[in-house]
């Protein structure tokens, strides 16, 4: 039985682990889960999934919880950091599953590259705001990070799960295009968020959907890529797959590429990484059908150029400039989602915030939260600029 601590349960790849574990109850067990602010979901997971332990920030949270379950039997309900810090190294946990989002999921995902056990890894913020901390934290604790974002997963699975990228010549990122596939930059200020949410073929959170039709997405995901691997970011390639069937491509230097293929469907990776390597687990999934396929490729698309070659330069200078990346993105996403900006002045947010933040080289834990901070206020003024 694998025992696992659940953080970003109440989310989008909270429901789809879950799903998985459901599907797979003689071989995984919920532990522990962590949320924010989703109360009535969370009291149905510890419902259904009686975890022991369920950790929340919010006391407030906490009581409406422990006051629904009337002093609830065999559930311990905490909010803090040192108590969660104790769980992450507990040894009823063999796995760490980290799916909160946004820069928000950094200091679980830091804590719990300390707790020497593994991390499923969904949330890329934290790699791209502090991949050169992350890293070698969880290469220092012996920690291993196995990613469930669908395109590193691919990448892990193509790799044979081999750590050993001597022989391979290039990865191919696929990128799905989003909503606005086809469409230029220039024609898309007056997209709502209806449109801008509504994604063609992945279900997700609202942050991450909009990273995906602006195809910041794949920004962050080339710079996930790029720590998670070891590999210089001259090795990704991105390209336009429109139907998200084959999650990633590794080719290797005699010529062989190998891909991973399945339909668009978080509970693929994450059961991939939940295995262990061991033989699969069982899915109720549905299976592509080979016959009627139309597979696609373009390239990425010319007009998002700039912005993918900014990533290139996060991964090339590092120091704070994947910290100003995230922020400066997070900011302006929530500025979007809260009506304040168009659509593509989150571009403009973006590349205005990374100029006028002064780029740190030695940076530390500490450093990267108080640079995560000064680039919110930083991005924040652009944002009034703009409006
Ligand atoms: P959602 O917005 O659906 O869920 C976010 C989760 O994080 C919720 O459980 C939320 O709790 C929790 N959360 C947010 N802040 C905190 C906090 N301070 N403390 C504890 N919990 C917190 O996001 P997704 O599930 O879509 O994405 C999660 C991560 O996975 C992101 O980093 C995303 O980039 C990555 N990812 C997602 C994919 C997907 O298919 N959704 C695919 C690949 C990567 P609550 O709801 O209770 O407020
Ligand atoms: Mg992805």
């Amino acid at each position: 039985m694998k025992n696992i601590l659940l953080l970003g349960a109440t989310g989008s790849i909270g429901d789809s682990v879950l799903n998985v574990i459901k599907q797979n109850s003689n071989k995984l067990n919920l532990v522990g889960i962590a949320f924010q602010s989703n109360t009535t979901k969370a009291i149905s997971i510890i419902e259904e999934f009686a975890p022991d332990y369920a950790y929340c920030e919010s006391k407030a949270n906490l009581k409406i919880i422990n006051d629904y379950l009337k002093k609830s039997e065999g559930i311990e309900l905490f909010n803090n950091k040192s108590e969660l810090q104790h769980l992450l190294n507990h040894r009823s946990i063999d796995i760490i599953i980290s799916a909160i989002s946004g820069f928000s999921g950094l200091e679980t995902t830091f804590m719990a590259a300390q707790s020497g056990k593994i991390i499923l890894l969904a949330n890329k913020e934290s790699i791209v705001a502090a991949g050169d901390i992350i890293l070698p934290t969880a290469k220092k604790y012996n920690t291993e990070i196995i990613p469930i974002d669908s395109e590193h997963n691919a990448i892990f699975q193509c790799l044979n799960s081999e750590k050993n990228t001597d022989d391979v010549s290039k990865i191919i990122i696929t990128a799905s295009g989003g909503p606005f596939l086809n469409k230029k930059v220039d024609d898309l200020s007056g997209v709502t968020k209806k449109e801008a949410l509504n994604h063609p073929n992945w279900k997700m959170g609202s942050k991450i959907t909009i990273d995906s039709a602006t195809l910041v997405n794949k920004c962050l995901e080339l710079i996930e890529a790029k720590y998670l691997f070891d590999l210089n970011e001259e090795y990704f390639e991105l390209v336009v797959h429109p139907q998200s069937i084959i999650h990633s491509i590794v080719t290797y230097k005699d010529g062989s590429s190998i891909c991973q293929m399945s339909n668009p469907d978080m509970r693929v990776p994450i059961s991939h990484a939940l295995s262990l390597e061991e033989s699969r687990l069982s899915l109720n999934f549905s299976e592509i059908n080979f016959s009627s396929l139309n597979l696609t490729f373009q390239e990425f698309p010319k007009d998002r150029l700039e912005i993918a070659n900014l990533a290139r330069e996060v991964c090339n200078t590092r120091g704070s400039t994947g910290t100003v990346f995230n922020a400066a993105n997070e900011v302006a996403v929530e500025n979007f989602l809260n009506d304040k900006i168009t659509f593509n002045k989150i571009y403009d947010v973006i590349y205005r915030t990374f100029d006028a933040i002064p780029l740190s080289k030695d940076i530390d834990i500490e450093a990267i939260h108080e640079i995560d901070n000064q680039t919110r206020i930083e991005a924040q003024k652009v944002v009034k600029s703009l409006t």
